[in-house]
């Protein structure tokens, strides 16, 4: 009767989504997933189920929408996975966590990209558009000048096992920063033949690398 879908603080019950809100003694308080919507008018609808989530302790108030369609909590839990991800994981591209997510819903949900889902991703691209948003927010500021880049910091000098990495700073007009770990250094003194490659496209826009 009561599905929860694998979101904790979310539940699907006849056709409505409702939202974790606050414990009670004896049960949990759900809001209508609409109660804080800015673009539909706001649902004052409301449910108890049992701390289990087997039972319905008060059965919901009337919703002022109609139903969802069965996809609706699965795109849902879509955005909300795939937005987490991109805050949390800023080294994979938001549109491959995208295409991911839209894929494993898609194999574990059995999402179907039907009329019903599409109408609840209505623009794709602003989603993408949103997700370089999220992106940009925990991405640290591109610094103007090289004199705004500041390597005194433990965590820009040294690898994550505490060893030296940061080899010179020249600090001067035409600024030149340099890694290198001391096992690498070896490496190098070793070998008879070098090869150089660089990453020029993904370089802040003061620098080449
Ligand atoms: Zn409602």
């Amino acid at each position: 009767m009561v599905k929860p879908t694998k979101l904790h603080d979310m539940l699907v019950y006849d056709g409505h989504m409702y939202q974790y809100c606050k414990p009670n003694v004896a049960d949990d308080y759900y809001r209508c997933c609409q109660s804080r919507s800015k673009v539909m008018a706001k649902c004052s609808a409301s449910i108890n189920i049992s701390k289990d989530k087997t039972r319905v302790t008060k059965e919901p108030t009337a919703h002022n929408h109609l139903k969802q369609s069965a996809s609706a909590p699965i795109v849902k839990r879509l955005r909300n996975n795939t937005k987490l991800r991109v805050i949390n994981e800023p080294k994979n591209k938001p549109n491959t966590i995208l295409l991911e997510e839209v894929g494993k819903s898609c194999r574990e949900d059995n999402l179907k990209i039907d009329d019903g889902s599409a109408k609840l991703i209505p623009n794709y691209n602003g989603f993408k558009r949103s997700l370089y948003r999220y992106r940009n927010k925990v991405k640290p500021i591109e610094p103007q000048v090289t004199d705004e880049i500041n390597l005194t910091d433990y965590r820009f000098i040294n690898t994550n096992d505490a060893k030296r990495y940061k080899l010179f700073d020249t600090l001067d007009d035409t600024r030149m920063i340099c890694y290198a770990s001391n096992i690498g250094l070896e490496i190098l003194s070793k070998s008879t033949e070098w090869h150089a490659d660089g990453t020029f496209k993904s370089a802040p826009r003061k620098y080449k690398q």
